[in-house]
């Protein structure tokens, strides 16, 4: 591994000015980061260590929830405000990696998190997002776990998350702090499509900052639910999966939210599928029909053709239980 500087600040200021210079990275848990250096898919000359700042409260404000960027997976899963005002959340992250990883990653880690196709840490292989022009592996490769929305010709791989998936879903915002102050983005703009830059997985601006994530109220607590298809029951990445949220209102569906993973290079948000489930009663029928309005687009490759079929039972799962079906 390459030699390179520890710096560990005190204040947000001091960080700020340390991530404004060439070749930094920002480390939280480490989780993902440390491997991705072991392995030489990247190789800063500065880590910044942000764990000194006061970004780990979990706090209610005018209108919803504010998580901060340093609040650890495990604590967020079991906060009991996350569990009674947006428990969607605690399921997605509960869902997520393993015990030990939840404990030491970050809300804002989470969020940071490299994809994990098999070509992007293989660094004998071709790979557009960790060496942009070199082409891509997983194309014409075994591509099980790879995308069937918004992919380019430059990539297909899926961001990791199952946080992600239900912050998308819940209409968090994403709260920045950089050189010029603070600024907030949707959730849903915060993760991009790979494009013509797939190394590019996300809209943070070079010397910016997570401070934190933000969940506005709603009424979605009693019926939502996150439903992950994989492998095996724990420690592995989704096949596909599904946040729901639903707000019921005598028998009838009044708002939805639907977000799929391991689908897309981004949390995948199902807004016509949402659309389409307002004014209907929560049934089966309307729940399947709106799974298969959510697939339109959908492309599936050599490998991962069998997520054209998983991923509207999946969703079409996860509604009934958010609707209390099952
Ligand atoms: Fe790299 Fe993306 Fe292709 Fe995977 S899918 S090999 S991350 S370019």
């Amino acid at each position: 591994m390459k030699q390179f500087q520890y710096v560990r600040p005190t204040s947000q200021q001091a960080v700020l000015d340390v991530i404004a210079k060439p070749g930094t990275r920002i480390i939280a848990g480490g989780t993902n980061l440390v491997d991705l250096m072991k392995k030489g898919v990247t190789s800063p000359d500065r880590l910044v260590d942000i764990n000194q700042l006061p970004l780990r409260s979990i706090n209610t404000t005018a209108n919803g929830l504010h998580i901060g960027a340093l609040a650890l997976n495990s604590a967020v899963s079991e906060n009991q405000l996350v569990l009674n005002k947006q428990p969607l959340l605690s399921m997605a992250l509960k869902a997520g990696a393993s015990p030990q990883l939840r404990n030491m990653a970050t809300v804002g880690g989470n969020m940071m998190q490299r994809t994990r196709c098999p070509y992007f840490y293989d660094t004998a292989m071709p790979c557009n997002k960790r060496a942009p022009g070199t082409g891509c592996g997983a194309m014409g490769g075994f591509n099980r776990m790879h995308a069937i929305f918004g992919t380019s010709p430059q990539c297909i791989a899926v961001h990791p998350s199952d946080m992600c998936v239900g912050l998308a879903a819940l209409d968090a915002s994403v709260v920045i702090v950089g050189k010029t102050g603070q600024r907030k983005i949707l959730f849903t703009d915060f993760h991009r499509l790979p494009g013509e830059h797939p190394e590019k997985d996300n809209n943070l601006a070079p010397g910016e900052l997570i401070i934190g994530v933000e969940i506005p109220d709603n009424n979605f607590a009693k019926n939502s639910y996150y439903l992950k298809v994989r492998d095996r029951q724990s420690y592995a990445f989704a096949l596909v999966s599904v946040a729901a949220a639903l707000d019921i209102q005598n028998g009838v569906i009044k708002q939805a939210r639907l977000a799929m993973g391991g689908v897309a290079h981004k949390p995948w948000r199902l807004f016509d599928a949402e659309k389409s489930l307002i004014g209907k009663k929560p049934t089966e029928e309307n729940f399947a029909q709106a799974a298969a309005l959510a697939m339109q687009g959908a492309k599936g490759r050599e490998y991962n053709s069998f997520k054209l079929k998983l991923g509207p039972a999946t969703i079409t799962e996860a509604l009934k239980h958010a609707g209390g079906l099952v």
